[in-house]
């Protein structure tokens, strides 16, 4: 579903990525970990288009991301055909990013009516769906400003599934949320990657990694130095400074 090849992303001096290879296939769930300024976000980044590679290709689902070959040679795409692919790449971050003047519906309507061109009923509709699946029926008419962290979260964890995304990328999508509140973000994500979608979760909740993810990715000064099935990195990690990190955080 996902495959990124010689990947590297340079900003002014820094060489933020530096040849990142990543496989991630369909229903697969995948955790990347890695310590502060590794490069996870400049990878989650550069798959769903809101960075432009330096160098190497990302596909989703077979279509190179952000360029086409035509005639032999690279063209960036226009803002519609990249808002197309875009749509289908669900990205959950930290922050939530909800819009506050708007609804909790509102939001989860807003790209179905503007980018999917969908009938704003229709809309709603599915929007009410998502949010009683994330938990917020009785919500579904407040403002973010009226929620908690982790229901804000969920809204944006709806707002995303609203487009039928191929797969969902995640941020630390529970690493500004009081502790308390992070077990129910976590449920619902846990609950997502049951139904079969291919995720990529940037995080630092190593039970949930260790439970919940087919693969862990360990990420370091911007290289996959580290990538194979969720127990083996886990549990018994190859790369002495995957067992650094982990020894830390664990
Ligand atoms: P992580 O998510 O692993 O903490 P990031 O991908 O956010 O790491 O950042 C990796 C490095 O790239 C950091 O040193 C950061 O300062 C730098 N960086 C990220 N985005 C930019 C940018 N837009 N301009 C310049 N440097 C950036
Ligand atoms: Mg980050």
């Amino acid at each position: 579903m996902v495959r990124i090849r010689d990947l590297h992303k340079v900003f002014g001096q820094a060489h933020v990525l530096r040849g990142v290879d990543l496989d991630v296939e369909r229903g697969e769930v995948v955790c990347v970990i890695g310590r502060s300024g590794s490069g996870k976000s400049t990878m989650l980044r550069c798959i769903n288009a809101l960075e432009t590679p330096t160098i190497g290709s990302i596909e989703v689902d077979g279509e190179r991301i952000g360029v086409a070959v035509r005639n032999g040679r690279l063209h960036e795409l226009a803002p519609r055909r990249l808002a197309a692919q875009r749509r289908h790449i669900g990205m959950v971050f930290q922050h939530f990013n909800l819009f506050p003047t708007r609804t909790v519906a509102e939001n989860v309507m807003e790209g179905q009516v503007v980018v999917a061109r969908r009938a704003k009923a229709e809309s709603r509709k599915r929007a009410i769906e998502l949010l009683g699946e994330v938990g917020l029926a009785d919500h579904v008419d407040k403002y973010p400003a009226q929620l908690s962290g982790g229901q804000q979260q969920r809204v944006a964890i709806a707002r995303a599934l609203a487009m039928d995304p191929k797969v969902m990328l995640f941020d630390e999508p529970t690493s500004a949320l009081d502790p308390e509140l992070v077990g129910d973000v976590l449920g619902v994500m846990r609950r997502l990657a049951g139904t079969g979608m291919t995720m990529i979760v940037v995080t630092h909740e190593m039970a949930f990694a260790r439970d919940v993810a087919d693969k862990v990715a360990f990420v370091d000064q911007g290289c996959i130095v580290e990538y194979g099935a969720s127990a083996e990195v886990l549990g018994q990690p190859s790369h002495p400074r995957t067992r650094e990190f982990l020894a830390r955080v664990q």
